[in-house]
């Protein structure tokens, strides 16, 4: 076993780290969360220092970049903020992977380049008003057209991440309403966001706000068939093994606001006093950062474990969702024992501690929730599946 970065890996996060400690100081971070906005000046300097392209095939203008290089990346981005963080995971990673993986020839000449120059943008249509853990109980359908050259779509999703700033929705729907079996039926369309027919309603949240999430409606939206993506009625199956990948980017997301957490408050420690000592002098507290390091170590093993699996080509299912797991509670273990060592300030919107907090929250509901995750874990393990 060896638990070093090699020095490819330990180089790429040195220069991930200084771009963003150098591009987005904590003011602009905090900018970003007060107004919403996407940092369209930093997505372009990532695509030219090229960012962007890390896991995306040499063919397409890339550099065939691992999962590990892509956690060690998006956890440098996540310790400053969600709004590369996020968008990192969604639009380049995951965006990458579906098209490499299900993408005809046109799809992947014509999206894969345009991601690494950083020209578009992509969002990941799953949930519905009715149900995100119950997913496959939607019902957005898509019927052909008269001559059979696209598809009509009618329907809506619910709480999807920056469908607003995306140029391309990709979307799980129905193509047979009643199958046989639920996960039957259901397949994906690349969607272009400015077709007609398509109402895009952002939704105020606690956290993650420079990456807003919708609704979205369609009506009689007409999609050509070319916008498929992998095989007719097969969506269910052949997309969800690529969403592990992206459980195992959530997670260095979780450690990447979990070690920003743990910064601030061993800075905070050194500089706040009480009875006459700084408050790092007391006990209490230097287990608190015991207990958060400690929890940031084994999230960090988990998930490169993770990754290194899928580096190598194995199976990560079960890794990936347990890393997730343990990932999404260590960010809401770490930042809550932040806030507690700030105290009051803590608890103020002029320090992070509070930011760090909010946008952890999410990930013990998105993308999976702890719950579902759960069930996922010990089905695995051989008991018997509970609903
Ligand atoms: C910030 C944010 C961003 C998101 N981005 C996207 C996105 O980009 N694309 C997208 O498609 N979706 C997105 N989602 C939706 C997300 O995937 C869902 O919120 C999540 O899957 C949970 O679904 P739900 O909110 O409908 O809760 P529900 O499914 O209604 O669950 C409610 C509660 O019931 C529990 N529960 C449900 N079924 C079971 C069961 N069988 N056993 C035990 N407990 C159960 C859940 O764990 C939860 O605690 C996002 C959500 C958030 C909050």
């Amino acid at each position: 076993m060896d638990f070093d970065l090699s020095e490819e890996q330990a180089i790429l996060q040195n220069t991930i780290r200084r771009f963003v400690e150098e591009q987005c100081p904590r003011e602009y971070a905090r900018e970003l969360d007060n107004t919403g906005k996407f940092p369209e000046d930093l997505w372009q300097k990532m695509a030219k220092l090229g960012f962007l392209g890390l896991p995306v095939s040499a063919e397409y203008g890339g550099s065939e970049g691992t999962m590990i290089d892509m956690v060690i990346v998006v956890q440098e981005l996540a310790r400053a903020t969600l709004a590369l963080a996020v968008p990192f995971t969604n639009t380049i990673g995951l965006t990458n992977k579906v098209v490499s993986a299900l993408g005809t020839e046109a799809q992947k000449a014509k999206f894969l380049p345009e991601l690494v120059k950083g020209k578009i943008k992509t969002c990941f249509a799953w949930t519905e008003a009715s149900g995100g853990t119950d997913v496959l109980s939607m019902t957005t359908f898509a019927e052909p057209s008269d001559d059979g050259a696209s598809f009509i779509v009618n329907g809506s999703k619910m709480f999807i991440t920056q469908a607003h700033q995306s140029d391309y929705i990709f979307t799980m729907l129905r193509t047979i309403k009643n199958p046989p079996k639920k996960t039957q039926g259901i397949s994906c369309l690349i969607i272009p966001t400015d077709l007609p027919g398509i109402s895009i309603r952002t939704i105020e949240k606690v956290g993650q706000k420079s990456t807003g999430f919708c609704e979205i409606h369609f009506e009689d939206v007409e999609v050509p068939r070319e916008n498929l993506l992998g095989e007719e009625n097969k969506g269910w199956y052949q997309m969800l093994p690529l969403l592990n990948g992206e459980r195992t980017c959530f997670s260095a997301i979780c450690l990447g606001i979990a070690q920003a957490a743990f910064e601030d408050a061993v800075q905070y420690m050194g500089e706040r006093t009480a009875f006459g000592k700084t408050i790092n002098h007391f006990q209490i507290l230097q287990h608190y950062i015991a207990d958060m390091k400690t929890m940031i170590d084994a999230g960090q093993l988990l998930t490169y474990r993770a990754a290194w699996l899928e580096t190598m080509g194995r199976p990560i299912g079960f890794e990936a969702t347990e890393a997730f797991l343990a990932c999404s509670q260590i960010v809401n273990r770490v930042t809550d024992l932040g806030i507690q060592i700030l105290g009051g300030y803590g608890y103020t919107t002029e320090f992070d501690m509070e930011r760090y907090w909010r946008d952890g929250r999410v990930f013990r509901i998105s993308p999976i929730t702890n719950e579902m995750a759960k069930n996922f874990l010990a089905q695995s393990l051989g008991m018997p599946r509970s609903y």
